[in-house]
């Protein structure tokens, strides 16, 4: 990887002033930064090339289509998957989640079994609710005490029967858990269930071919890995993809078109319904081929280092309190402050030009499993420095010291 300081300053957004003071940008985990040759391709591409994908055979529309399958075949090589046809491109993980669940409605019967676990954002424990409820399916929520999934009880789960499809983060965005996804996709495929793994705060961490993970569907989100947002991805293995009915119906997945039916088209178009976000993927390629060139280990091994030591300067703080003590942590570390909402201490950060995020994290029943219901997150990426979480270390010790003397006074 190149020198640290080079490497900032291709980076625009982070040499900026907040409130007189240097950006420290420690929200990586809500959204990363894009680099100047994203955000190049993205103007390249609307001054350039841009027309409709898969529709004209003018040169503009050839031009865009060309670069849009290639955008394809980089995210297949990026996931170190088999085919372009098994990358679905989606406006994000949230949107990638619900193709997934809701296409796979139909196989599910009453008495079925989904399995999710308390650590899920969101966007990963919604749709699979809103599933089960509509077929009478019933909804397993693992318990990860102190942010480590008992996988005791899920290898229980899985023995009992009738698990159909386990959905699980693959790094937890409140506690940086990271999940044993080999050996779990394992023992859900021992049990006859389908996998799929949440990549969006794992996948600039993990850097194995997601076939080796084992599960049927990955999904992530372009923005939380350098990318422009609105763009994300389904990865599914193809006969997993091929189980999914497709929800959005419209131009560009069908094969024939009648007036009372139609056909859909082969992968991935069949799950490609309408004007696909052509700009994004080719800026997401952009993301990805910048990353590859960086070295995807030594990033991995950079954000494990920052982490740690976040850790490690966090835990000595007085009346901070760090969410679960998992066995390997990644990308995001959370807690609370005695005596301060997240909410007042993220503003007096802001303030002080450290920008952390602060709130429920789309995550309320894993803040629920630690008894809180707000929380602080610190998410480096490999373009921070160590100097900088020292400053916000500082820093968040200054907020408290300041709440402290205005409790004292009030
Ligand atoms: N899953 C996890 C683990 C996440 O961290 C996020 C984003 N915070 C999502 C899903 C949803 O991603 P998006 O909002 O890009 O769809």
């Amino acid at each position: 990887m190149t020198d640290i300081e080079t490497l900032r300053k291709e980076f625009p957004i982070l040499s900026q002033q907040i409130y007189d003071r240097p950006l420290i940008y420690l929200d990586n985990a809500a959204t990363t930064q894009m680099p100047e040759a994203v955000l190049r391709r993205l103007e390249d591409h609307y001054r350039k090339d841009n027309a409709n994908v898969h529709r004209g055979i003018h040169t503009l529309s050839e031009r865009s289509t060309e670069a849009f399958e290639k955008a394809r075949d980089t995210v297949r090589g990026f996931l170190g998957a088999g085919a372009g046809s098994e990358v679905v491109f989606t406006s994000g993980t949230t949107d990638s989640i619900n193709l997934a669940a809701f296409g796979l409605a139909h196989t599910l019967s009453p008495g079925d079994r989904v399995i999710v676990s308390v650590l899920e954002h969101h966007a990963n424990l919604l749709p699979w609710q809103r599933l089960c409820a509509m077929k009478g399916a019933e909804l397993l929520v693992l318990p990860c005490p102190d942010g480590e999934p008992n996988l005791a009880l899920y290898e229980q789960w899985l023995s009992e029967g009738s698990v159909r499809i386990v959905a699980l983060t693959q790094v937890s965005n409140l506690t940086g858990t990271v999940f044993p996804l080999r050996e779990m996709t394992r023992l859900a495929h021992d049990a006859g269930a389908l996998f799929l793994a949440d990549g969006a705060q794992g996948l600039r961490h993990e850097t194995a071919p997601v076939e080796e993970l084992g599960c049927d569907f990955y999904c992530f989100s372009g923005h939380k890995i350098l990318g422009p947002t609105g763009i994300g991805v389904l990865w599914g293995r193809t006969e997993a993809l091929e189980l999914l009915e497709p929800l959005r119906l419209g131009g560009g997945m069908v094969d024939v078109v009648q007036e009372q039916s139609y056909t859909a088209a082969g992968l991935p178009a069949r799950l490609e319904a309408g004007t696909p976000n052509y700009s994004g993927a080719i800026a997401l390629a952009t993301a990805l081929d910048y990353l590859t060139s960086l070295n995807r280990n030594e990033i991995s091994v950079r954000e494990d280092k920052l982490v740690k030591y976040a850790e490690k300067q966090l835990s000595g703080i007085q009346g901070l309190r760090i969410l679960g003590k998992p066995r390997k942590r990644a990308g995001a570390i959370s807690f609370t402050l005695e005596g301060v909402h997240p909410f007042d201490a993220a503003s007096v950060l802001d303030k002080l030009g450290v920008a952390l995020r602060s709130g429920t994290h789309c995550a309320q029943p894993a803040l629920a499993s630690f008894g809180v219901t707000a929380a602080l997150r610190l998410s480096p990426a490999f373009y921070n420095t160590f100097e900088e979480i020292d400053e916000a270390v500082k820093d968040i010790v200054r907020t408290m010291e300041i709440f402290r003397k205005w409790t004292k006074n009030t």
